[in-house]
């Protein structure tokens, strides 16, 4: 029963994806209690056990409250002008002497889930002019955005697999049951996957493990690490083939390069194909019939995918595949979502699109190819340790932890401590901040509204749902639209005490401005400074929210997502061609030329001999519910129990190595080596070994003291810098070669 003093708050979780809604109980300035919002819109009441956590992180006694700069070698508590002071100092010359360039700034995942974090850290980049600027989406999805965008012309521009209407789901890469989903925002994958099978359609899960979602699936179909391409490729090969090409009469005008596809794919015969993937032309020419011939279905690859060498012409093949088996664009196939807070694909019209252009300039060292303002986190470290002029000598992390999500950590890891100046926008003392300059935290995201604007582009429904904060800021704090504003006027030499109401105002302005100037934006014939007037008295990102919201399709405002809590319910997805397409063309470009360029790439690996047949191992990675890259380990409740970090083996693989279960494993590659614990399973195929990342958190200087107890390994010093997916500069993180022996005497203390 609950007191009289307690209360009752609805939120968006802003910790994946999934974005569940939370009811949240309060009492004596504490959650209490926290479970899924039955009545929210598009969770129905489903959570998992990372959202009844958040409460633990607001109180986490590890979390900094207040800023942190180094004096005479060790990082001290120091106040927000100490802090800024610093950086205003530090920051400018650095630029003077050494140019734009010489400021590098790597942005983690977590921002994208942080309204404040996504629309500031922009503020910050475009101030700060740098090339030198490296995302978690190069270790991540980086390969999907460049092949969506010369499909489709955005790279938000993904189709979404419509799973509450589809009869097929053919699934790769991807563990939605552990993730939560990823690039298709929908809360209780589990459900939605079961529910597909109880209306008597089929779940198959390529996969080299047999994850849980495998594990619930009609079928699971082992692949070799690596080879979804070769694979995806001897599918469409099948189409052609066997005369099941149609793209169906909603979408064949507005495609085009079908042709193109159809000659790429002529030596793909399943046959070809087979030995190097590990899946015989029996079944691949049976999946391809089953695809076509399903009423709805819908293809659908994530993480696995992209992480490897053929990253961009896996994630393309994806939506060939749905293109060319009539399934993109209508209900229960895979479908573009309409997001109420607008979007590249719901601005400006089809026809006007930018061409996509990938390399517009390349890393100084390797000459990596940059892709939509980024450089490949895989260059970073090399950036940073090379000497000669455009040297990155400053560094600005935004929650991020490369010096464990890069890969070749260990040699970030080290030249991080080479740094003139590192200062990170974070709230915990991991493995990147321990070596930071200056420490700004950003609040609980208790303490800070928030609203999904990158992940409702991905939404398998079209919903909105505004949270404001739950606890005002504690004394002392700033929310974190300030600290990335003032950093801003800092670097740009206005000094510590600059308003950041100052960078705030110009950038609303700048926004109202250009709709002003759009003849197709609703405010268009209105005046800036009208606009503003009627955003008054908000500030900061929810002003910003409220004017995205209002110039989006559904012409919603910030208050009438204030006025229902649970969310408001837009409907289901929409056939939206030709509305949605912004390639230069108008239309579905199935066949774009650097991707056409790279099958060579392709076809040249035909000829490997197939990994795994004399003995050698692959490395793969995964994911597990209870956790979520490197920064939820200091929560107790979410890192209690077995130990997750355990690299697991084949027992035909243990036997011959001399490997027991729970015993000590020495795994090494290229880049590194680590010694980890020894789980067997035949969950992961004979010549495939799997760890998972995020982990490796007993490093000297590091403050969490949860998490340091739990430490585990960091997967990504064995993950090689040097291979990459060619067409976007992707870490391969998957499939990386290594030698696994016994540890010996057991595992370090
Ligand atoms: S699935 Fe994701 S959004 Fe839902 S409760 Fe868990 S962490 Fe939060």
């Amino acid at each position: 029963m609950s007191s009289s003093a307690e209360t009752t708050v609805f939120r968006t979780c802003p910790l994946c994806e999934a974005t569940c809604g939370l009811e949240l109980t309060i009492g004596d300035g504490a959650v209490t209690r926290i479970r899924g919002d039955r009545d929210d819109v598009f969770s129905h009441g489903f959570i998992c056990p990372k959202g009844t956590t958040l409460g633990h992180l607001h109180d986490d006694p590890d979390r900094l409250r207040g800023p942190m700069v180094r004096r005479d070698g060790d990082l001290r508590a120091a106040t927000w002008e100490e802090a800024f002071a610093e950086v205003a100092r530090r920051l400018p010359p650095i630029i003077q002497r050494h140019g734009r360039d010489a400021v590098a700034v790597y942005i983690g995942n977590p921002t994208v889930h942080n309204l404040s974090g996504t629309l500031y850290s922009r503020l910050l980049l475009r101030v700060l002019g740098t090339r030198n600027v490296f995302t978690a989406s190069t270790v991540d999805q980086r390969p999907k955005e460049i092949s969506s965008a010369l499909m489709f012309g955005t790279m938000v521009s993904h189709p979404v697999p419509d799973l509450d209407r589809t009869s097929y789901l053919l699934l790769l890469g991807a563990n939605p049951l552990a993730s939560n989903g990823s690039l298709a925002t929908a809360p209780d994958w589990p459900g939605r996957l079961r529910r597909i099978r109880e209306r008597g359609g089929a779940v198959v899960v390529v996969d080299p493990k047999r994850t849980r979602t495998a594990e619930r699936a009609s079928e699971h179909v082992p692949i070799r690490p690596g080879t979804d391409a070769q694979f995806l490729m001897a599918m469409v090969h099948t189409l052609f083939a066997d005369r099941l090409v149609d793209p169906g009469d909603g979408v064949r005008g507005f495609v085009s390069g079908v042709d193109v596809v159809a000659g790429l794919a002529g030596d793909f015969t399943p046959e070809a194909v087979a030995p190097l993937c590990g899946i015989g032309a029996d079944t691949i020419r049976r999946l391809a019939r089953e695809l076509a011939a399903a009423p709805s279905a819908a293809v659908y690859g994530r993480t696995g995918t992209c992480t490897q060498e053929f990253g961009t012409i896996t994630s393309w093949l994806v939506d060939v595949l749905n293109v060319l088996t009539g399934n993109l664009d209508r209900p229960g196939g895979a479908m573009f979502p309409k997001p109420a807070a607008g979007g590249p694909n719901t601005l400006g019209r089809p026809r006007y699109g930018r061409e996509t252009r990938i390399g517009r300039w390349r890393s100084r060292v390797r000459g990596l190819p940059e892709s939509f303002g980024e450089l490949p986190v895989a260059c970073l470290a090399e950036e940073i340790e090379t000497p000669g002029e455009g040297q990155v000598r400053a560094l600005i992390t935004i929650a991020g932890n490369p010096a464990l999500s890069a890969p070749n950590s260990g040699r970030l890891q080290r030249t991080l401590a080479s740094l003139e100046l590192l200062v990170c926008v974070d709230f915990y003392i991991n493995e990147t901040t321990r070596h930071a300059d200056v420490i700004l935290p950003a609040p609980s995201p208790l303490a800070r509204g928030h609203y999904d604007l990158a992940f409702y582009l991905f939404a398998l429904r079209n919903v909105a749902n505004y949270s404001p904060p739950v606890f005002p800021l504690e004394p002392g704090e700033l929310d974190e639209w300030q600290i990335l504003s003032k950093l801003a006027l800092a670097a740009q030499g206005l000094g510590a005490d600059a308003d950041p109401a100052l960078a705030d105002d110009a950038a609303i302005r700048v926004l109202v401005e250009r709709a002003v100037a759009d003849p197709h934006s609703p405010f268009h014939e209105r005046t800036t400074d009208e606009v503003l007037a009627e955003l008054a008295p908000r500030t900061g990102p929810e002003r910003m929210l409220d004017f995205m919201l209002r110039a989006g399709p559904y012409r919603l405002t910030l208050d009438t997502l204030l006025e229902n809590p649970h969310g408001v319910d837009l409907g289901p997805l929409e056939p939206r061609l030709p509305e949605v397409l912004r390639t230069p063309s108008g239309m579905v470009e199935l066949a774009p030329e650097p991707l056409v360029a790279d099958v060579e790439r392709l076809r040249a690996s035909l000829a490997r001999a197939a990994d795994g047949d004399d003995g050698a191992l692959v490395l793969i990675g995964r994911r597990h519910l209870r956790s979520n890259n490197s920064w939820m380990h200091n929560i107790g409740t979410l890192v209690k129990g077995k130990a997750r970090c355990t690299l697991q083996v084949n027992p035909a693989d243990a036997a011959r190595i001399g490997l027991e279960d729970g015993g000590a494993a020495r795994v090494s590659s290229r880049t590194g080596a680590l010694v980890a614990p020894v789980e067997l399973t035949d969950a992961v195929a004979p010549g495939v070994v799997s760890l998972p990342h995020g982990w490796g958190h007993d490093l000297p200087g590091v403050a969490m003291a949860v998490a340091q107890a739990h430490a585990g390994v960091n997967s990504n010093l064995l993950a090689d810098d040097e291979r990459y997916d060619e067409l976007s500069g992707n870490a391969v993180l998957n499939g990386i070669p290594v030698q696994v022996v016994p540890a010996g005497s057991g595992l370090p203390a």
